[in-house]
């Protein structure tokens, strides 16, 4: 019986493999995609080195979770918070995913973010998802044509099912934007992820974006992450300190998975910099962390298998030639 089981999960990690990998029309597709992406580039305007007024924020008393109000700019304006925005460089900041960053936290019961586990369907889960106008603009055939890739391979690895949306109240629905984001875990309701021509280019963009909204922050963030990794705050942008925040064991649970440099989570070393030196290393060698933006690791797999649970899927140490 024991034998059996194996030989038929090695037959299925084995056809996994090979649809996981590229395929011409993948390839085609993606050069494609890029040449559009240049031509639209091109008519971008030049960007504007406009500097701003000097408002002095020395003497705003306020803590603001993500910054005083700014204008389009990006310049401070006020003295008066910003009530949404991004946080992390791109996490969609809802109150409950504030509670779990900035809530209290010696009281343990930080409430947990919901996951996307109300629908579920013969040993699956549900995940209802819609498109915003991408069809209406240019290219938006091909953007929706990678984004069902991307949701491909989340199928093949779990046992989540990317559904298109019918009449389900919680959704994520895919929109053009500025910026790659999104928020996570489930928030009810319709929950867009935005994205901007940028998040097109590399698989694990748009990989990154969707494991945030099935519940997973940065790998940097993880509460052990400084046996791991060193944050050169000296490096760092004033600004971007608190992206750099650790989560504790009651706000965020890795599950026993060891410590992943190679998840599509982790934060490259030029992420916030303000000198151009890194502002994440490795503990062990003080070299600089090199993030990959191509693919689910083995890890990010294994990980979202313990979240949901996923039953009988497959477990890290099939997934190496993955
Ligand atoms: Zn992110």
């Amino acid at each position: 019986m024991r034998m059996w089981a194996l030989v038929v999960i090695n037959v299925l990690i084995w056809s996994n493999c090979v649809v996981a990998r590229p395929t011409l029309d993948d390839d085609e597709l993606r050069k494609q995609l890029i040449s559009l992406l240049d031509d639209e580039i091109q008519q971008l305007p030049e960007p504007v080195n406009q500097k701003c007024n000097d408002f002095d924020e020395s003497h705003c008393t306020e803590q603001c979770i993500l910054g005083f109000e700014s204008n389009s700019e990006g310049c401070t304006v006020s003295c008066r918070c910003k009530s949404f925005g991004l946080f992390d460089g791109d996490i969609m900041m809802t109150a409950e995913v504030a509670e779990m960053y900035f809530g209290n936290e010696n009281r343990g019961a930080s409430r947990n973010l919901k996951r996307w586990d109300n629908i579920p369907f013969r040993g699956k889960y549900k995940i209802p998802y819609s498109f915003d106008r991408m069809t209406a603009t240019a290219g938006g055939g091909f953007r929706k044509s990678r984004i069902r890739k991307m949701l491909d391979l989340f199928e093949q690895r779990t046992c989540l099912k990317f559904v298109k949306r019918t009449n389900e109240n919680d959704y994520i629905e895919f929109v053009d934007g500025i910026g790659c984001s999104s928020s996570v875990g489930r928030n009810g309701g319709r929950q867009p992820i935005t994205m901007d021509k940028s998040c097109y280019l590399k698989d694990g963009f748009i990989i990154h974006e969707v494991m945030h909204a099935l519940g997973f922050f940065h790998e940097h963030s993880r509460p052990d992450r400084d046996y791991y990794v060193k944050i050169n705050l000296e490096n760092v942008k004033p600004q971007n300190f608190k992206d750099f925040k650790k989560l504790n064991q009651f706000e965020i649970n890795s599950m026993g998975s060891p410590y992943d440099f190679g998840s599509v989570m982790h934060y490259d070393s030029k992420h916030f910099t303000k000198n151009g030196k890194p502002t994440i290393v490795e503990r062990r060698n003080n070299l600089p962390v090199k993030a990959q933006r191509e693919r689910l690791s083995p890890e990010d797999i294994n990980q979202i298998n313990m979240m949901y649970p996923c039953q009988s899927y497959l477990p890290e140490s099939d997934l190496s030639s993955y």
